[in-house]
């Protein structure tokens, strides 16, 4: 036994035998023959039954010494009388095995100590374990979401692919219609053009009123302009007859954009 070891088990007190116990022992304790200690509550509790038995190691103890209700901190008066007038050899007798006593007891603490040291070890490695394995799925199923969010990426381009193409294709067929409008207005328009020149008197609607009628020949014919759709005016007749129809494109053009753009 080393210095260290003996100054520590000087320095400790014993702990109660008591299962679940465990509290420091103080004041008195109650000492068996089979070398376990209590503290005073569960050896007054324990050993005024009969048979007695010791609750650590379930020992018969019959005898008239197995039990001794022990002072921990005795007076020197006690001290200086309790081994007075035995012979050396009891004397070392009796405090070697009052020293086995405590060894015995600071040995079996000490495994105590050992076993649950050892024990939550292994509830420690059963954790982490237990956490390795959940690491494992969580990063499983983080691939297995990385990989669903590529495949709908790809899905997802292809879509904007088809929508552009349906957009380029839209727009096409719109230039197209922009083209047949144009040619079916100018076609409209050199119509209804032939048609005044071939009547050059008539009446325009908005004068043939309930008084008598007044024929009025403009200076020149007017000419339809048409805006969009099939609104259209009257208009003095431009300079230049095929200029208000080229013209009247671009608005049109403009009412388109906005369908056409994309997201
Ligand atoms: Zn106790
Ligand atoms: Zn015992």
């Amino acid at each position: 036994m080393n210095a260290v070891t003996l100054m520590s088990l000087c320095d400790d007190t014993l702990l109660c035998n008591f299962p679940k116990c465990r509290s420091k022992l103080c004041g008195f304790a109650w000492v068996t023959a089979c070398s376990h200690v209590f503290c005073d509550r569960h050896g007054s509790g324990e050993f005024s039954r009969s048979p007695v038995i010791c609750p650590a190691c379930s020992s018969a103890l019959s005898g008239k010494l197995d039990i001794v209700r022990t002072e921990l901190s005795p007076s020197d008066e006690y001290k200086a009388m309790v081994l007075a007038g035995l012979r050396p050899d009891i004397v070392l007798d009796i405090s070697a095995r009052a020293l086995a006593f405590w060894s015995y007891q600071v040995n079996q603490e000490r495994m105590y100590q050992e076993y649950s040291i050892s024990r939550a070890e292994a509830q420690l490695k059963q954790m982490e374990k237990v956490l390795n394995q959940q690491n494992q799925c969580r990063k499983l199923e983080l691939s297995a979401m990385r990989g669903e969010i590529s495949s709908l990426k790809k899905v997802m381009e292809e879509y904007k692919r088809k929508y552009s193409e349906v957009s380029e294709k839209l727009m096409e067929r719109n230039r197209q219609y922009q083209k047949l409008q144009g040619l079916y207005d100018s076609l409209r328009l050199r119509n209804m053009v032939v048609k005044r020149e071939s009547q050059p008197q008539t009446l325009r609607p908005e004068f043939n009123t309930g008084t008598a009628p007044k024929v009025t020949t403009p200076p020149r014919s007017p000419q339809f302009l048409f805006t969009d759709g099939d609104s259209c005016f009257f208009s003095p007749m431009q300079p230049d007859g095929a200029k208000p129809f080229f013209q009247l494109n671009s608005p049109v053009k403009e009412n388109v954009q906005p369908f056409l753009k994309k997201p």
